[in-house]
């Protein structure tokens, strides 16, 4: 392709470059990325309608809120804070949008200006003010060599780097090979003794680390509870997958329970509709205590929070314990995110509606207009693409030759 100026031969050596091909990909992934952390909220309205929503993507502004003591949902951070230092914290549990409210001083919400001067259910910790994990360095974090990813905590919603959740090794986080996560769920240590009763139940709800069949970290007592009863019908099987057979009534209903750990063993888990306790134990009287024990992370298998008791006592439990969230499905992030892809799906398909509702509604004259400006197009990509070597990189001079082109082909078809 022949530059139209010099320069711009020499200001390819120096641009980061991509092919097509990597282009496209990049943009579907990140479109997709955005639509998860939004939970297919379209950002147009403010959410302070809908009160304390039960997951949400918030910001915070640092120039309106220095502080970080304030958040707000979506459509304010893009209406009302356009062009503030936006921190975005991914999603939170039980928030409600403070945008304008007596945090804000003089700043008015767009959307929604009449709101309570505050909303007191709402928490919010370090990441507010751009802060994160046990280290407190922003995210991302100018000083650091490469940003390393993190782990939020289901519990605290913190983020934490891998290697400052009080592992021996990174090694010990549960992975497939392809390095993603084998677990749903990461409770970090200062979170976990909150959770210690977790410890009452069998090894199928912990995440278990192909790479490594020592005990994890989180089960390193898992001795102390397999004894008692509640374990007594616990078969181990030869790959240390655990099958289990907690409710001693329902062992018919057990016989085609899945022995494959990527199966979830959800089905075979279902007694405590009929009140019965699923672990046959006051939970609250024989959870072990933590106090003794180094604080450690807990990483929970997929599907652990449907495995969970509901029965009276330890839904009490939980909700003393400050966590009767855990078994409330639209908390979890697994439950959010397969939300926001129907909807995005959903949305998807509406556009793809919408584009052909709109050649139908065309007279013929603008449809042959339309379609032959899409047909120019297609031809200068397709002859752009033939020129071009498909594993070589595209610069956006290339990118503006092919439009320069258009425009040209444009002028001659209407003159
Ligand atoms: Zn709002
Ligand atoms: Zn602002
Ligand atoms: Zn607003
Ligand atoms: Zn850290
Ligand atoms: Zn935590
Ligand atoms: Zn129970």
């Amino acid at each position: 392709m022949a530059a139209e100026g010099s320069a711009g031969a020499f200001e390819d050596d120096a641009e980061p470059t991509i092919t097509i091909g990597e282009y496209i990909e990049g943009i579907e992934a990140e479109e997709l990325e955005a639509d998860l952390v939004l939970g297919g909220d379209d950002g147009k309205e403010c959410t302070y309608g809908g009160g304390y929503l039960k997951r949400q993507a918030v910001f915070s502004c640092l120039t309106c809120v220095p502080a970080g003591v304030g958040g707000v949902c979506t459509a304010c951070s893009l209406a009302c804070h356009d062009g503030h230092e936006v921190v975005e914290l991914w999603t939170k549990r039980k928030f409600r949008c403070d945008c304008g409210n007596s945090k804000f001083g003089s700043h008015v919400c767009k959307l929604c200006p009449e709101k309570d001067p505050e909303n007191p259910a709402n928490s919010y910790n370090h990441n507010f003010k751009g802060s994160y994990c046990t280290c407190g360095r922003p995210y991302p974090d100018p000083e650091a060599e490469k940003q390393d990813e993190m782990i939020q905590c289901c519990i605290c919603e913190d983020w934490f780097h891998e290697d400052h959740i009080g592992l021996n090794s990174i090694e010990e986080i549960p992975r497939d090979e392809e390095g993603e996560p084998l677990y749903e769920d990461f409770i970090c240590p200062k979170c976990s003794p909150q959770c210690y009763f977790l410890k009452l139940y069998p090894d199928t709800i912990w995440a278990s680390n192909k790479h490594n069949s020592a005990p994890k970290a989180g089960t390193t007592d898992s001795a102390a509870m397999k004894g008692g009863s509640i374990h007594g019908d616990t078969e181990k099987s030869e790959n240390g997958v655990l099958i289990n057979h907690l409710n001693g009534e329902k062992t018919s209903d057990n016989d085609n329970c899945p022995t494959d750990s990527a199966a979830p063993e959800k089905a075979c888990l279902d007694g405590s509709s009929d009140g019965i306790c699923k672990l046959g134990m006051n939970i609250s009287t024989n959870t072990p205590s933590a106090d003794s024990e180094k604080n450690v992370p807990f990483f929970m298998s997929k599907g652990w929070r449907e495995v969970m008791c509901r029965c009276e006592n330890c839904t009490n439990l939980y909700a003393q314990q400050g966590v009767a969230y855990l078994t409330d499905k639209e908390d979890s992030i697994e439950e959010y995110e397969k939300v926001a892809k129907q909807k995005r799906e959903k949305k998807l398909e509406q556009q793809e509606g919408a584009e052909e509702n709109f050649l139908n509604s065309l007279d013929h004259v603008q449809k042959i207009e339309i379609l032959s400006g899409i047909n120019d197009m297609k031809n200068e990509f397709q002859s752009f693409l033939e020129s071009f070597d498909s594993s070589k990189p595209v610069t956006s001079e290339d990118i503006r030759a092919v439009f320069e082109n258009l425009a040209k082909k444009k002028k001659q078809r209407l003159s």
